[in-house]
C-alpha cells in the first residue's frame, strides 16, 4: 500500500512539503478501471512519483520551500509534470528542497529539513533532498529533481539511489522555477538504472515553450541497457582524487574501477586542468543569474507580501527581507555585486571566460574517452547542523559536481558501496546528449 508506506516513514524522513494522497488514490482507481476495461495504458501507468517543489503543478502549491511562495498555486503544469501524467504516472506530492534550490543539505528550507533515510541524524543532501529521500525511503518509485551545480547527483549519492543530470537542453525547463537559467536542468531519481531510463523516455525531448531545449530526437533509453562496455575507455581525471576526498570514498572508487575493468573497460588517468576554478566560477555565475531571476519576487504579482508597508518601495524591501531566507539573500547580494558596474568585467566576465576553459577541458578529454569517472561527493552524508553556519564548507560538498553544469554535459551518480552504513556514489560524466551511454555503463556496473 503506497499511501500507508508514505505515511509510515514520513514522520521520520520529512520528505514531503505537500501531499496529494487523495488525488493519487482517485487516479489509482481510474488506472484499475482502465486495466479492467482493456484500455491502452501508458509506459508509467499507475507508477507513484514525487516532484521537487520548484516545478509547477496545476492546482497544487509550489513553494520552492520558501516563505516567498508559501501561498503560490500555479495555474499550469511544468512540461515534465504534464509528460509524466500523460505517461500514466501518479503524483504523491511535492517534496522538500533547499530554498530556491540553493544549498547542499536540504536544511535551507522554510519547512523542517528532510532527513537521510539511512541515518536520520544525517542530511539527505541537497538541494533536491526530498526527491532523493522519498525514493530512498520507498515512498515514491521515482522522483524529479533539478541540478544547477549538483543538486540531483549529490543527494542521490548521499541517499544511495540513482540520479541523472541530463545534458543542458535535453529536458524542458518550462515550469521550473528558475535559479540559474544557464545551469539548471531537470532529471530523475530512481532506485535502479532501468527506471531512470524509463523516466528519461517520458521527460526528454524538445519543447517549444523552452527556447533552450534542444530540437533533437532522443533515443529509446532502455535500448542502452544490457549492452556490454567491453573495450570502453574510461578517463579518470586526477583532479577529482586529490586533497579533500575522504579515504573511504577513494577506496570505494578503487573498487568501482576494478569492477569496471572486470567488465572489459580500460581505465586511464587523465587531467581536467581547470577543475580548481570550477567552485569560484560557479559561485559568481550562479548567484549572478539568481539575483536577476529572483528580482521578480516583489510582493506585487504573486506570493508573499509583507504587511504594514508605508509605500511601494518599503513594501518591496519588507517583502523581500521577510520572504527570503538567509542563504537566498546571501546569493542575491553576491550576484548583484558581481554584476554591478566596475565589477562586471573583473568578476562576471572573467567567470564566463573560465567557464569556457572548463568546457574545453571536457571537449579535449572526450576526444580520447567514452566517459569520465569520479566520486560524486568528497564525503558521505554529513550530520544535520554540521555545515549550516559555514557556507564555504557547505559549498565544498559540490566540488565534484559543479564543473558538469558549467560545461552543460550529462552526468549520473549511482551507488558504489558503503562506509559505516552510509552510501557512496560514483559519478560518470558523458558527452553532450549521450545520456544513453551513461545509462549503459551504470546498468553494467549496478
Ligand atoms: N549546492 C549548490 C548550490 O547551492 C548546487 C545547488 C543546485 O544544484 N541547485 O548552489
Amino acid at each position: 500500500d503506497v499511501a500507508a508506506r508514505l505515511e509510515d516513514v514520513e514522520p521520520k524522513v520529512l520528505a514531503f512539503v505537500t501531499k496529494t494522497i487523495d488525488e493519487a488514490k482517485a487516479a489509482a482507481a481510474r488506472v484499475d478501471d482502465k486495466i479492467a476495461s482493456g484500455e491502452k495504458i501508458g509506459p508509467l501507468e499507475g507508477i507513484p512519483m514525487a516532484i521537487k517543489d520548484n516545478m509547477c503543478t496545476e492546482g497544487v502549491p509550489t513553494t520552492c520551500s520558501s516563505k516567498m511562495l508559501h501561498n503560490f498555486v500555479p495555474p499550469y503544469d511544468a512540461t515534465v509534470v504534464r509528460k509524466l501524467k500523460e505517461a500514466g504516472s501518479i503524483m504523491l506530492g511535492k517534496v522538500n528542497m533547499d530554498e530556491f534550490a540553493m544549498g547542499s543539505s536540504c536544511e535551507n528550507s522554510w519547512q523542517e529539513g528532510t532527513r537521510n533515510p539511512w541515518r536520520l541524524e544525517r542530511v539527505p543532501g541537497g538541494s533536491s533532498g526530498g526527491s532523493a529521500a522519498s525514493v530512498s525511503a520507498g515512498q515514491a518509485v521515482f522522483s524529479l529533481g533539478s541540478d544547477t551545480g549538483g543538486s540531483i547527483r549529490q543527494p542521490a549519492a548521499f541517499c544511495g539511489v540513482v540520479g541523472l543530470k541530463p545534458t543542458y537542453g535535453s529536458v524542458s525547463r518550462y515550469g521550473l522555477i528558475a535559479f540559474a537559467s544557464s545551469l539548471d536542468q531537470i532529471g530523475p531519481f530512481s532506485r535502479d538504472v532501468r527506471d531512470c531510463a524509463l523516466v528519461m523516455n517520458a521527460i526528454a525531448g524538445h519543447d517549444p515553450f523552452d527556447s533552450t531545449s534542444a530540437p533533437i530526437e532522443h533515443p529509446d533509453y532502455t535500448t542502452f541497457l544490457d549492452q556490454s562496455i567491453k573495450g570502453w575507455r574510461i578517463g579518470v581525471p586526477k583532479e577529482y582524487f586529490g586533497e579533500g576526498i575522504d579515504a573511504d570514498v577513494s577506496e570505494t572508487m578503487q573498487k568501482a574501477m576494478k569492477t569496471l575493468e572486470s567488465l572489459g573497460a580500460e581505465l586511464i588517468e587523465c587531467s581536467l586542468p581547470h577543475t580548481e576554478y570550477a567552485l569560484p566560477c560557479y559561485y559568481i555565475i550562479a548567484p549572478a543569474e539568481a539575483s536577476s531571476n529572483l528580482a521578480r519576487y516583489d510582493g506585487v504579482r504573486y506570493g508573499f507580501r509583507a504587511e504594514e508597508a508605508e509605500d511601494l518601495i518599503s513594501m518591496f524591501s519588507k517583502t523581500r527581507s521577510e520572504g527570503f531566507g538567509e542563504e537566498v539573500k546571501r546569493r542575491i547580494m553576491l550576484g548583484t555585486y558581481a554584476l554591478s558596474s566596475g565589477y562586471y568585467d573583473a568578476y562576471y566576465l572573467k567567470a564566463l571566460k573560465v567557464r569556457t576553459l572548463i568546457k574545453q577541458d571536457f571537449d579535449r578529454a572526450f576526444e580520447k574517452f567514452d566517459v569520465l569517472l569520479s566520486p560524486t561527493t568528497p564525503s558521505v552524508a554529513f550530520s544535520c547542523g554540521d555545515r549550516l553556519n559555514n557556507p564555504l564548507q557547505m559549498y565544498q560538498s559540490d566540488i565534484c559536481t559543479l564543473s558538469v553544469n558549467l560545461a552543460g554535459i550529462p552526468a549520473i551518480s549511482i551507488n558504489a558501496g558503503f562506509a559505516d552504513g552510509l552510501p557512496i556514489g560514483v559519478q560518470f560524466m558523458g558527452k553532450p546528449f549521450e545520456e544513453g551511454r551513461l545509462l549503459q555503463i551504470s546498468h553494467a556496473f549496478e
